[in-house]
């Protein structure tokens, strides 16, 4: 069995219950087990032009797929909700991103493991850190030092929790 973490990001057609239903059936699935959800937070768009809010998360599971096949699995529901693959920076309906699996290091193909800008996002390292101590390491540096680091950490705010049980955020 494997710990991995997934980053969950969308900004199109309703985010928040896009996120849910993402959180949802990744649960669904036979080997995933959902263990731990950050609370969920709203961060601006990247990129040029005008574009919506973001909602974004951050889930651990425990699995009994593969890296390669927990990718598989996320395009899937990406997939399914919609996501459309367009232009970079474009906004979409949902995107998931494994952040880590185990202790796993991966520098070339089709998956990078850990996710390679990780750590210059505060959309993804302040979900995260919810799920982790602060001393916790990530690319020899500790997620606390990183999160002071990242310079758009103030306008990446704390909006709603999620429920595990109930299976959505209030
Ligand atoms: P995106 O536009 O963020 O959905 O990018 C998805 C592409 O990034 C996919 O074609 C993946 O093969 C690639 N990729 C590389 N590393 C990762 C990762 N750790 N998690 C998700 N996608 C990844």
């Amino acid at each position: 069995m494997s710990t991995a973490f997934i980053a969950l990001g969308s900004n199109l057609c309703n985010p928040v219950s896009q996120v849910e239903k993402a959180l949802c059936a990744i649960d669904n699935h036979n080997f995933i087990k959902l263990e731990k959800v950050s609370a969920f937070y709203n961060s601006p768009a990247i990129g040029p032009g005008v574009q919506p809010t973001y909602c974004n998360a951050v889930a651990q599971i425990s699995t009994f797929l593969t890296s390669e096949k927990l990718l598989k699995t996320l395009q899937e529901v990406e997939k399914h909700q919609g996501r459309q693959r367009g232009r970079k920076w474009a906004p979409r309906t949902l995107d998931l991103d494994i952040l880590m699996y185990d202790q796993l290091t991966i520098t070339c193909g089709q998956l990078l493991l850990p996710h390679p800008r990780m750590h210059q996002r505060a959309f993804v390292l302040k979900p995260l850190s919810d799920l982790l101590t602060k001393n916790f390491v990530i690319s020899n540096e500790s997620i606390s030092s990183l999160l002071d680091k990242c310079q758009d950490e103030s306008k990446v705010k704390r909006i709603r929790c999620y429920d595990l049980k109930a299976r959505r955020s209030f």
